[in-house]
């Protein structure tokens, strides 16, 4: 099986603008551990008997654990599923929760791999966006995450902030250059709804984002970034030379993968599966010795438009022979039709019977993948 994601639901304050499901409160993160481990028990015959090649704690905070029960959790998947060499072990971790003992202790478990939420090196865009850290944390979690031997590194930013103008903007990707870090996940601001930025934005409080000046900052993050040697992989992600994220390209690449804890999602190939948003409902079903939830099977038509969404989105691009040998000619044909007017507008190309999107496209990634889905008539 590809991977497995172990989703911790918990974080020290809600950022503004976040709607991952996690809760400002630790109430029930004792009995969560036991549910994941009953969950994974539960989930057993999923991976039908396949090694995991990569295990990734997001969330929500996994850094406000204990490395002690990281390793547990690891441990269990480990026994449950079997898991192949060199496994990327990916953690996701605040810049607030890092520190040298967590760290040392953290190097002692099976974990290979951070992810840290710095967002931005500057206290104006934390305090924006609501962050529990401030810029001097960002830096020094990334020293320290290095001085402890975590090498394999990503840190994650966010551009189109408000308070960001593009000279600290380029700052921004100035220190994360200066900093050696081999992964760079950026993100544009985006206001979903329900989260506590749309109520500020909708009621005046806060100034509404600019979609012009988070166009004009990814143009800069992408020129930046492969002018100092990183591939631009996917869309929102950077990297040196074979340091991609092999969990998410995973993802992308439509391989199985299985999500355990609250409102973590599955894929088998076939369904796609996503465990209910409530703490308490979570852990009363798997007690109960029951998987809550949901479950919907993909027609070819989805499948087909999930391949046309995530593909395009990499490096990799849309691989046209591939469409022919899994949908059939008919789609390859309908495909190659409706690129068209993309690459007419070079916004795509193709290269090597691959549909690549250029710097252009890449600004309207959505709308060139939308252009080529088919309307799936079946669902309602
Ligand atoms: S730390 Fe991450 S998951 Fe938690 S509230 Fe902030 S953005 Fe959301």
């Amino acid at each position: 099986m590809a991977g497995l994601y172990i989703h911790i639901p918990f974080c020290r304050q809600k950022c503004h603008y976040c709607n991952f499901f996690s809760l400002a409160s630790r109430k029930n993160q004792q009995q969560i551990i036991v549910s994941l481990l009953q969950e994974m028990e539960l989930q057993k015959s999923f991976a039908g008997g396949e090694a995991l090649k990569t295990i990734y704690f997001g969330g929500g905070t996994p850094s406000l654990f204990q490395p002690e029960i990281i390793e547990k959790l690891i441990e269990k998947a480990i026994g449950i599923f079997g898991i192949e060499n060199n496994a990327e072990i990916t953690l996701e971790a605040n810049p607030d929760d890092i520190n040298h003992f967590w760290l040392s202790e953290l190097r002692k478990t099976r974990v290979n791999r951070l992810s840290l939420g710095i967002q931005s090196f500057f206290d104006e865009d934390l305090t924006w966006l609501y962050r529990a850290h401030n810029a001097t944390e960002a830096i020094n979690a990334v020293k320290l995450a290095q001085d402890n031997g975590f090498h394999n590194l990503s840190i994650d930013l966010i551009y189109g902030i408000p308070t960001l103008n593009d000279e600290r903007w380029n700052e921004n990707i100035t220190k994360a250059i200066a900093l050696e870090v081999p992964h760079i996940s950026a993100y544009a601001l985006t206001v979903e709804p329900g989260t506590a930025l749309d109520l500020f934005i909708r009621k005046g409080k806060y100034q509404a984002v600019d979609d012009e000046k988070a166009a004009r900052q990814f143009t800069i993050l992408m020129d930046r970034l492969t002018e100092n040697k990183f591939i631009h992989y996917e869309i929102s992600n950077f990297c040196t030379e074979g340091n991609y994220s092999r969990h998410n390209t995973s993802y992308w690449s439509g391989e199985k993968y299985l999500g355990i804890g609250p409102s973590a999602h599955s894929y088998n190939g076939i369904a796609r599966q996503w465990n209910v948003s409530n703490v308490g409902e979570y852990i009363k079903s798997i007690g109960a010795g029951i998987i809550p939830a949901e479950k919907e099977i993909l027609t070819k038509i989805q499948r087909f438009n999930e391949y046309i969404m995530t593909s395009l989105r990499t490096v990799w691009g849309t691989d046209l022979e591939k469409i022919e040998a899994i949908f059939g000619k008919e789609f390859h044909d309908h495909t190659l039709s409706e690129i068209n007017p993309s690459i007419v507008g070079k916004l795509a190309l193709i290269e090597n019977h691959k549909i690549i999107l250029t710097n252009a496209g890449k600004l309207f990634a959505d709308r060139v993948a939308s252009d080529m889905f088919i309307e799936d008539i079946t669902v309602g």
